[in-house]
């Protein structure tokens, strides 16, 4: 790779996301999208979603696929689906900030903390194979009101699922993947969404495939899972076969739905998400191979992951100082997230408090998000690296 020279004077801006530069790019195809829509006069649960459902979970070796309003209500509608309801707890991370415990939280149920694995940000399976073995010994199974797993697939890194998956059947819990940072991210060859009981994607304009608004999708490849999210996104409606006018409520459902505006956006989009993911990795390479003999920590990759780079999270002693230095270098950085969940005051309840994972704490002092989007240039990513070198050389 040829090394462009920058000084630190040359005014380069980066932003953390360029959606208008990605709208500029697509512009013909997502007008006649968005107009060919208008034109046909269907605007709720027509043929852009339901074939956006089939060509997504194809993209994701999926069986079915359940558009819903967001990442969050996928989530939702998902635990309710896996038959998590009132009074149960549902075993999640503290650092992908309140999504989950949001989710867990709207079917009635009780959200528990598990620290993360320092090097992926992931559930570790470690830390929850000594949780459920403390738990187990007290509450023997069947007396158990733990359900279900959230995990998720921070950053666009998937979580180690095997050892996960084989504690979810010991103890049988539901696992369900938060994917709304990591659409085609890949955990040994498999595509993450389909590994678990129910994948939960979001399309939250800033993801790596994202609407021009709200929406999410379940996954799955269970047809009773795929049928109950189908029902509750709708009401809780079941369409009688071949008695168009009368339906009838089997559960008590919300209203959930993805819209045919921005379902048609997204299979428009959907076919650039292969070589979007592409220049991100290029990205990740070249952060990698300018920041590697530095200071700061870059992320890893596990063995088994295909990573897929939604946020390139570097770690800094000095975090606060290099994200002023970069903003006054034109460099937009952000947290994912700053404060972990169990020490925002909704989720703070009782035992805790601050020492208690100590995992995520730590890292959430630490991490930085520096921009990667597919719209950067070569020569933008040199800034910012250029940049970070002459914050550690001063
Ligand atoms: C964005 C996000 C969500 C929520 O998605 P929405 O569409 O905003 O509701 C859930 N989990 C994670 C990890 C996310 O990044």
């Amino acid at each position: 790779m040829k090394l462009s020279r920058l000084s630190a004077s040359e005014a380069v801006d980066v932003p953390h996301v360029d959606l208008p530069a990605q709208y500029r790019a697509l512009r013909a195809e997502i007008d006649g999208a968005i107009v060919r829509v208008l034109e046909g006069g269907s605007f709720i649960l027509g043929e852009n979603v339901r074939a956006l459902e089939e060509e997504f979970g194809a993209y994701c070796d999926c069986a079915h696929g359940v558009a819903v309003g967001s990442g969050t209500e996928a989530l939702h509608l998902a635990l309710a689906a896996c038959g998590v309801g009132h009074g149960d707890r549902v075993i999640t991370v503290p650092n992908a900030a309140v999504f989950p415990l949001s989710a867990i939280c709207a079917v009635g149920a009780e959200p528990v903390l598990v620290d993360v694995d320092p090097k992926t940000h992931c559930l570790d399976p470690n830390r929850l194979a000594e949780y459920l073995k403390n738990h187990f010994e007290k509450h023997t199974a069947g007396k158990s009101t733990l359900k279900a797993i959230v995990v998720v697939h921070l950053y666009g890194h998937a979580a180690d699922m095997d050892p996960i998956l084989e504690l979810a059947r010991r103890y049988d819990l539901r696992v369900v993947e938060d994917c709304a940072q990591a659409h085609g991210a890949r955990y040994k060859d498999r595509s993450v969404g389909g590994i678990g009981d129910a994948g939960c994607f979001s399309f939250y304009p800033t993801k790596n495939l994202g609407a021009y608004g709200d929406g999410g999708m379940v996954l799955t490849n269970d047809e009773a899972i795929a049928a109950s999210v189908r029902c509750l996104r709708n009401y809780g409606e079941e369409r009688l076969e071949g008695d168009a006018d009368r339906s009838r409520f089997v559960s008590r459902g919300v209203n959930s739905r993805l819209d045919e505006i921005q379902a048609a956006v997204l299979r428009v989009k959907l076919e650039h998400l292969d070589d979007w993911t592409r220049r991100r990795r290029e990205i990740a390479v070249l952060y990698e191979d300018r920041l590697t003999s530095l200071e700061v920590i870059t992320p890893a990759t596990a063995s088994y992951a295909e990573h897929v780079f939604h946020l390139f999270v570097i770690r800094s002693q000095r975090r606060e100082a290099l994200r002023r230095h970069l903003h006054q270098r034109g460099v937009a950085t952000l947290i994912h997230y700053p404060v972990p969940v169990h020490l925002q005051p909704a989720y703070a309840t009782s035992g805790r408090t601050a020492g208690s994972f100590p995992v995520a704490e730590r890292l959430a002092g630490e991490i930085l998000s520096l921009p990667v989007h597919a719209e950067l240039t070569d020569a933008q990513v040199e800034h910012v690296a250029h940049a970070i070198r002459k914050f550690e050389e001063a």
